[in-house]
C-alpha cells in the first residue's frame, strides 16, 4: 500500500479530523525535502529565519543543497488532487523525508513518495526583511515574522542557561542551534538589545500591516543575565514596545513559570498573554526531560505558578505550551517500554496528556501544542523518529473535545481559528477549532 493510501485511510477513519490537518501533522513530525528546482524557486521568497530552535531534522552540516539559507519559513498547502483548503505549515527540513516539494509546470507540488498530495504556496519576502539597522544588522534577524507574517518572534536571548549548566531540556537544541548557525555564518549574538529591537520594530511599524502579535522570548535565565534576573531582563522589551506603540500588537511573553510578583511585573510591563510552558505532563518524564526546571523550580511549583498566573492575567490569557508527542520519544518516553505495543503506547501517551489538558482546562487555562520536532542536535532527537501520526490525530480530538467541555474561548494571539483561515504553523490546534 502506498503511503498516500495510508493517509487516505486515516482520513476516512477519522472524518472529524480533516485530511489537510493529517498531512500537516505528518509533515511536522517527519519534515520535508526539496527538489533542486523547487528550492531555487523558494530561495526567492521569505526564507527560514531560524527564529529560536533549528526545527530541522538534519543539522546544517548534512544539508547538501544549502537548504538552511534557501528554504522558506512556512509553506501554505492548497488545492491539488484533494482540493486542500489552505493550511500553513512550518518548514522542517529533512532530506530523508518521504515528503518532497517539487516544481512542475511552474508550480510547486507536495509529493508523498512520488504521489502528488497538494499544491504549495510561498510567502513573498516582506519589504522590511530587506532593510538593515544603523549597526548593519538585518531586520529579519532581529524581528522575523512567522505564521505567514502574523507573529513577530523576538528571541531576545538566543541561548539558555540550563544547557550551559548541564540541565538542558532533552528535546531542545537552542544552544546547539546557536553554535551551528554561527559556524554557518549567521551574525547571531546571544542578546538582542532593547535598542535594536525598537529600531527594527520602528521599520516594521512603518511598512507592515500583516503582523498582529509579538512574542518576547528566549532561553531561561537561571542565574542572572547582564546582571538582571529573568523577569528584569525580559520585561524591558514589552515595556519599551508598549510605551512606544501601546496596543499596536497583541503582546506575549514565553518565559519560565515565575513567582507571582514577577508575573505581575510582566503584566505591568504590558504583556497580555503569558506562556509559562509546561512541555510534558507526565510527572516522571517531566523530571527526566526537563532536569533543570525539575531541580530548580519543581513540577508542583511550576503548576502552582501557572495557577497563580491565571489570577494575575485571567486564565484565558495563560497559555502553557506542550511539546506534543515528546512523551513517545524512543529513548525515554512511553515508547521505550518494549513490552507495550504501539497501540497501547499511544493510549498511554494520550491518556497522560489528556489528564494535563483536563487539569488546566477545567481551571479555564488552555494549553497549546508545538508538534515535537526530533532535532538531531537535541538528546531525544538523535534517532529522528517522531511520535506516530495516529497519536496526533487523537491528541487533536482530545484537545478539541476538552475545550468544548469547558466552553473555552478561542485562544487570543493566534489569529482566526478554523481550517482555511488559521495561521499557526507548528501545530494544528488552531486549524481544528
Ligand atoms: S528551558 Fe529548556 S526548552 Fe527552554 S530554552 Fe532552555 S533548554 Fe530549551
Amino acid at each position: 500500500m502506498s503511503k498516500l493510501s495510508e493517509i487516505e485511510i486515516l482520513a476516512e477513519r477519522n472524518p472529524d479530523i480533516p485530511m489537510e490537518v493529517i498531512v500537516k501533522e505528518d509533515l511536522l513530525r517527519q519534515g520535508m525535502s526539496w527538489s533542486p528546482e523547487a528550492l531555487a524557486v523558494a530561495a526567492e521568497y521569505k526564507s527560514k529565519a531560524y527564529f529560536i530552535f533549528s526545527f530541522d531534522m538534519v543539522p546544517i552540516s548534512g544539508m547538501e543543497q544549502n537548504e538552511n539559507v534557501k528554504a522558506p519559513e512556512d509553506v501554505r498547502l492548497a488545492g491539488g488532487p484533494y482540493n486542500f483548503r489552505p493550511v500553513v505549515v512550518s518548514v522542517r527540513l529533512n532530506p530523508d523525508s518521504p515528503y518532497r516539494v517539487a516544481s512542475e509546470n511552474n508550480s510547486l507540488v507536495l509529493k508523498l513518495d512520488g504521489d502528488a498530495v497538494t499544491g504549495v504556496e510561498l510567502q513573498k519576502t516582506p519589504e522590511y526583511y530587506r532593510r538593515t539597522l544603523s549597526n548593519g544588522r538585518h531586520v529579519a534577524e532581529i524581528a522575523p515574522t512567522i505564521e505567514w507574517g502574523y507573529l513577530l518572534y523576538l528571541t531576545v536571548f538566543r541561548l539558555c542557561q540550563y544547557p550551559a549548566a548541564g540541565e538542558g531540556c532533552l528535546y531542545c537544541d537552542i544552544n546547539e542551534n546557536y553554535r551551528q548557525q554561527k559556524n554557518a555564518g549567521r551574525s547571531y549574538t546571544p542578546v538582542k538589545s532593547v535598542e535594536e529591537v525598537m529600531e527594527a520594530l520602528e521599520i516594521i511599524a512603518s511598512m507592515d500591516c500583516d503582523s498582529r502579535a509579538y512574542t518576547v522570548t528566549g532561553g531561561s535565565v537561571t542565574e542572572t543575565l547582564e546582571g538582571k534576573s529573568e523577569v528584569d531582563f525580559y520585561a524591558r522589551y514589552p515595556e519599551a514596545i508598549e510605551r512606544r506603540w501601546p496596543g499596536r500588537w497583541i503582546s506575549k511573553a514565553a518565559v519560565q513559570a515565575l513567582p507571582k510578583d514577577d508575573v505581575r511585573r510582566l503584566r505591568d510591563a504590558g504583556v497580555q498573554i503569558y506562556h509559562p510552558n509546561f512541555e510534558i505532563w507526565d510527572a516522571r518524564l517531566f523530571e527526566v526531560f526537563c532536569p533543570g526546571k525539575a531541580r530548580r523550580v519543581g513540577r508542583d511549583e511550576w503548576i502552582r505558578r501557572i495557577l497563580d498566573a491565571a489570577d494575575v492575567f485571567g486564565p484565558e490569557n495563560v497559555i502553557p505550551n506542550f511539546v506534543a508527542g515528546v512523551e513517545m520519544a524512543p529513548a525515554a518516553g512511553f515508547g521505550s517500554f518494549g513490552s507495550i505495543d504501539a497501540i497501547e503506547s499511544i493510549d498511554a501517551a494520550i491518556s497522560s496528556t489528556a489528564e494535563g489538558l483536563e487539569f488546566f482546562m477545567s481551571r479555564g487555562i488552555s494549553p497549546r501544542f508545538t508538534t515535537w520536532c526530533p532535532e538531531p542536535l537535541s538528546t531525544l532527537g538523535k534517532e529522528r523518529r517522531g511520535a506516530p501520526l495516529e497519536y496526533y490525530i487523537r491528541l487533536l480530538r482530545v484537545y478539541r473535545n476538552t475545550r468544548a467541555k469547558y466552553k473555552l474561548p478561542v485562544p487570543r494571539g493566534y489569529g482566526e481559528p478554523g481550517l482555511g483561515r488559521a495561521m499557526f504553523s507548528v501545530s494544528s490546534f488552531m486549524d481544528i477549532l
